[in-house]
Parts: C-alpha cells; sequence; structure tokens
C-alpha cells in the first residue's frame, strides 16, 4: 500500500453577521481539509486546526516526503515529518499541519483493515457521548445580556446539559453576561466560561471570584498560553477550575503545564496537538499527572469525527462503576459546510452524540460541498 497523492481542501463561507472572542473576529468560516489518496484508490480524510491558508501551505510542504510511503507506517511517518520541521517548529503551524496528515493516515488504517479508528487506539469505552453547547460569541449591536438569554433558551429546548460562553472582553461586562446566562439556563445546566487568553491575571481573578456565584464548571485560557507562572496564579487566586490546551502543541507542549499543574483540565485538540498519534500520548501524560483531559473540538464534520473517534477510545480516570465521562464541545455557531462536508451529518439528540462506528472515521465525504465552498477569492 502506497501514498499517491495529498490534497489540501480550503473551505470558506464570508459570514452576514460576524461574531468574535476575545482574541479573534470572525468574518469568515475557513478550514483546511487534508486528503489522502492511495494506490489502491483508498482515500483518508484529515483536518487541521487553525488558519487554513497557512495550515495548506505546510501540509504541501510535507506532502513530497509522503508520496510512496505505506500509510499505515504511522508512527514512523510522524517520527519523520515532526523532525523535518522541527528545528523551526515544535508548536504552531508545523504540528497543526502535521495533525490533518495523522488524521487522514489513521482514517486510511481503519477502512484499511474494515475497523474504525477507535478500534485501532485499543477499543471504545462508549458507543455515544454528551456534548456541550459552544457559542454565546459576542456580536456587533446587540445586547449582550438579552443576546445570550436568547441563545441560551435556545440550547435549553434542544436538550444540552452544558453549554460554554465566551468572555475576555471586559470583566464588569462578561459579569453580566454570565449572570444573565445562569439565569437563563436555571440551576441545573453545567456551565463553563471561556476568555480566549483575554485577561491579564489581576482580571481573571477578579472574574473568577466573582463569577464563582454562578457555578461555574471550569474558566477557560484565562490568560495568554505562554505564561504557565500567570495560568499557576489563577488558579491559586480564585476558586473555578482552569483550563487550558487548545494552543499547546504535542506532548512536549503539554508536558511543563501538566508537571506544574497549571491546568485543572487539559484540553489538548487533535486537529492541532499532532493528531491520533500524539493525542494517544498526551492523554496518558495527563492520566499520569491527575489531571482531567477533556479533548477540544472545533472544525468541519471530519474535526468532529475525529475528535469522536479518540473519546470512544478514551480510557475512564479513574475506573469506577460510575465514572466520570468525557464531553464534547459542539460548535453552535454559524457553518453551512460544518456539516454539509458529510454524506451523513453528525447531529446530537437531546445533547448526546452517537460514535460513528463505521471503517475510519465513520465518516463519508460528500464531494458537491467540497465545490460548492471552496475558496474562490482570497
Ligand atoms: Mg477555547
Amino acid at each position: 500500500m502506497k501514498i499517491e497523492a495529498v490534497r489540501t481542501h480550503i473551505l470558506d463561507h464570508r459570514l452576514d453577521q460576524s461574531f468574535e472572542s476575545a482574541s479573534m473576529r470572525f468574518d469568515r468560516r475557513q478550514h483546511c481539509l487534508v486528503e489522502i489518496i492511495c494506490e489502491d484508490g483508498t482515500v483518508g480524510w484529515g483536518e487541521c486546526l487553525g488558519p487554513a491558508l497557512p495550515n495548506a501551505a505546510v501540509v504541501r510542504a510535507y506532502a513530497s516526503a509522503l508520496i510512496g510511503r505505506n500509510p499505515l507506517e504511522t508512527e514512523v511517518i510522524w517520527s519523520e515529518l515532526y523532525n523535518l520541521l522541527r528545528d523551526q517548529g515544535q508548536r504552531g503551524l508545523t504540528v497543526t499541519a502535521l495533525s490533518g496528515i495523522d488524521i487522514a493516515l489513521w482514517d486510511i488504517k481503519g477502512k484499511h483493515l474494515g475497523v474504525p479508528v477507535s478500534l485501532l487506539l485499543g477499543g471504545r469505552f462508549r458507543e455515544s457521548v454528551r456534548a456541550y453547547a459552544t457559542g454565546f460569541f459576542r456580536k456587533d449591536g446587540v445586547d449582550r445580556a438579552a443576546d445570550v438569554a436568547q441563545e441560551a433558551a435556545r440550547y435549553v429546548d434542544e436538550g444540552f446539559h452544558a453549554v460554554k460562553i465566551k468572555i475576555g472582553f471586559n470583566v464588569e461586562e462578561d459579569l453580566r453576561a454570565i449572570e444573565a446566562l445562569r439565569e437563563a439556563l436555571g440551576p441545573d445546566i453545567r456551565l463553563m466560561i471561556d476568555a480566549n487568553h483575554g485577561y491579564d491575571v489581576l482580571e481573571a481573578i477578579e472574574l473568577g471570584k466573582r463569577a464563582a456565584a454562578c457555578k461555574v464548571d471550569w474558566f477557560e485560557e484565562p490568560v495568554v498560553p505562554e505564561q504557565l507562572g500567570a495560568y499557576r496564579a489563577v488558579r491559586e487566586g480564585q476558586p473555578i477550575p482552569v483550563a487550558g490546551g487548545e494552543t499547546w502543541h504535542g506532548r512536549h507542549g503539554m508536558l511543563e503545564p501538566l508537571a506544574t499543574r497549571a491546568v485543572d483540565i487539559i484540553q489538548p485538540d487533535i486537529c492541532g496537538t499532532g493528531g491520533f498519534t500524539e493525542m494517544r500520548r498526551i492523554a496518558d501524560l495527563a492520566a499520569l499527572y491527575g489531571v482531567r483531559c477533556v479533548p477540544h473540538v472545533w472544525g468541519t464534520g471530519i474535526a468532529i469525527a475525529a475528535g469522536l473517534q479518540f473519546i470512544a477510545a478514551l480510557p475512564p480516570n479513574p475506573q469506577r462503576v460510575n465514572p466520570i465521562e468525557p464531553i464534547l464541545e459542539f460548535d453552535r455557531t454559524h457553518n453551512p459546510f460544518r456539516q454539509a462536508v458529510l454524506t451523513r451529518a453528525i447531529e446530537h439528540q437531546s445533547g448526546v452524540v452517537r460514535i460513528p462506528d463505521g471503517p475510519g472515521l465513520g465518516i463519508e465525504i460528500n464531494r458537491s460541498a467540497l465545490e460548492e465552498y471552496a475558496l474562490k477569492d482570497t
């Protein structure tokens, strides 16, 4: 079995209504998909977290090292590609691009052997997972508290058991939004807050102390990811458990936050941190250090499918009669191609998502959607 071609697909949609997190404004949705084609006709799909055009450029830079290789040698290929750009990049685009390639190779391996990737990872601890709704971004020209309450009512209606709101803009404004959200959700639905590293330490501690009354499950990316000392100060200075990890790449990037307990919950993203090959090692590291692992998911149905295969095989920690179950991040913001890229959408039923059990990632790609949403201008 040999790799014949590596292609990238950049999907693009210009949004009618822009929205923003503390660190980014979204005027369009863009994602980079990776397609790896083998001589025998087997095709594998992957996806890269982060900016689509630079990711595609790095995937193309890796491509010549992939042609003619046996795609089943996932570990060998991962090591070689990582080493190719190691001197200039142990994190960032070099690893996010490698993630998309690695996911596509595992998809090929599963299809070749006729089993889901979760089985290749050791088996499925679960067939479904509860999803939490990620939304509540800030929009232009709307009353934030009223907007939050309206959006919350929709998720409650759909049956979600947990939601996550974007903060990190301004402590007072954020507190008003969190309070409006708790009010709209009632006492029982889980609420998480995500600052997308918009605060400094003093702001994060103040926000955390005051928001704790709203029963918040975790405080995600309170401060910039490079400052692990700042993370630890936030963790010590306020009562909400601290989460982070979507921008830490590879096991080396995860080691210090875990070893120094900069976070209570680590959130590696399979499309960013190195694909299945590296995610297994990171989950093992997290278990070694006794830190809860709740994967981050952001992208199209391919990213969701990859996240689900990994979650299926994520061992409960600790093993017990009623184990702590992982939860799936489920982006609810507008993205018309998120599910359209799949022939069968991965949707939730009352906040629960079934994990596909077909070969590889367990999905099939709708090529007409790839054409429809292909980037046409930059
Ligand atoms: Mg986040």
